[in-house]
């Protein structure tokens, strides 16, 4: 093979076929094709797309780059959830307890946020003693005695994933739908599920800017699955405002338990309600979505969801003691309340604004490396459509540092919205996405 001509071909708008794709991205994987050559058929990927055989043979050669975890020891059929990340997005904490009460397995393979989104692992990270660096040895044991693990990648999972999303960053070339699709996928598949409920986020706190966006990146990584033997449904899900009433890593953790307790934010609930049931269809643990919804009710009303987050957090060395008193969790110095500027309703609390805040504020990194502060970030966020008074506080702010806050303040003040009249309200749950069987 000749790199220069497969970029030419790319380039060119012709599809490439398995073989070249999997020789290419090898050879750069192995160190044999050099960047340059990759950058520019990445370039070539994000003018020209590609077609649904080239982007499944992409993510079926990075995924097998590394090592695919065998979960065929596991007895019940696994089941797990991507979300393509936003600001307050805790969906995980609340979904994966609550699904493995339901006789299915759930392993989770997350990630740390980057940017404005925030990541799971953080937010677990904040609990006293919990471990995200499982082995896979470990990730199994979870498996089998606790039904779900929310853990880490490995340095052995999908490298070509991890090479190659380095270059895109550096490059302009992230923002690619079969890029995207291909390094979310080769992840996911690679740690064993049977089945995958993909939400995919649109709107100001998102990745995808439109629901058109969001919905062909949905559609690529359905087709995708579903051409490598799993069950798939997505669903595009709104992102516009922050997801329930925090952001930033402990605050988040202090939303999932008061969510498994039942006393949770409205869309918190209903977007895991309806990913959750959807795992359950997946693996015929329902015969309908009413049915999964019962299902799921039942355990969360019985406190069994909370008793499995609390278990999952005690075997990955978490003190679990720290959920049944919040004191416990790492608390900012300062928190000041947010006042409204004027009465009225609430017309948008801009998702984008927020996660900037929780940027300053220390919640996020810039960069891989920077050090996150489990502490920082907003809570008690109004939710558009809400009457508020003057003064009323429209979020309380939580900070360590007085510089940060009073540039933290700045993003705050603009992510408000009060109008006089009512405001249309963007619908939380766009669309649902279920293939062929
Ligand atoms: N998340 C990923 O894992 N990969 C991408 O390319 C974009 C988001």
């Amino acid at each position: 093979m000749v790199p220069q001509w497969l970029i030419e071909k790319k380039r060119d708008g012709s599809p490439l076929s398995r073989g070249e794709i999997s020789e290419f991205i090898n050879g750069f994987t192995a160190g044999d094709i050099p960047e340059y050559q990759m950058a520019a058929l990445a370039m070539a990927i994000y003018f020209q797309g590609m077609t649904f055989e080239e982007v499944t043979a992409l993510t079926e050669t990075m995924m097998h780059s590394g090592d695919v975890i065998d979960t065929s020891t596991i007895a019940l059929p696994k089941v797990d959830k991507h979300s393509t990340g936003g600001i307050g997005d805790k969906v995980s904490l609340v979904l994966a307890p609550l699904v493995a009460c339901c006789d299915v397995s759930v392993p989770m393979i997350s990630g740390r946020g980057l940017g404005i989104t925030g990541g799971t692992l953080d937010k677990l990270e904040s609990i006293p003693g919990y471990r995200t660096d499982l082995d896979t040895q470990e990730f199994l044991q979870m498996l089998n005695t606790c039904g779900c693990v929310i853990t880490g990648q490995t340095a052995s999972l999908a490298p070509a994933d991890r090479k190659l999303y380095a270059l895109r960053d550096v490059t302009g070339t992230v923002p690619s739908i079969p890029l995207i699709s291909a390094s979310i996928m080769s992840k996911k598949l690679a740690e064993g599920t049977d089945a995958l409920v993909l939400d995919v986020k649109w709107g100001k706190g998102a990745f995808m800017k439109s629901v058109d966006q969001a919905r062909e990146l949905a559609n690529t990584m359905v087709e995708i699955g579903v051409r490598m033997g799993r069950g798939m449904t997505a669903m595009i899900t709104d992102m516009n405002q922050p997801l329930g009433c925090s952001a930033g890593n402990s605050l988040e953790i202090i939303e999932t338990v008061q969510t498994l307790r039942g006393e949770g934010p409205a869309d918190l609930l209903e977007v895991t309600m309806e990913l959750a049931a959807h795992m359950l269809l997946l693996t015929d643990r329902a015969g309908d979505k009413n049915e999964a919804l019962q299902t799921l009710q039942k355990h969360l009303d019985s406190g069994a969801a909370f008793d499995k987050f609390k278990d999952m957090v005690a075997q990955q060395g978490g003190n679990p003691g720290s959920l049944e008193n919040l004191s416990m969790l790492p608390t900012a110095s300062m928190e000041v309340p947010f006042p409204s500027p004027q009465e009225g309703y609430v017309a948008d609390v801009d998702a984008e604004d927020i996660g900037k805040a929780c940027l300053v504020l220390g919640a996020g990194r810039v960069k891989v490396t920077d050090h996150v502060d489990p502490a920082v970030g907003v809570s008690k966020l109004v939710k558009c459509g809400e009457r508020v008074e003057k003064d009323q506080a429209l979020a309380l702010v939580h900070g360590n540092d007085a510089g940060r806050m009073e540039e933290a303040m700045q993003h705050i003040t603009r992510a408000f919205d009060i109008t006089a009249e009512v405001p249309n309200e963007n619908p939380l749950i766009v669309e649902t996405i279920s293939p062929r069987k």
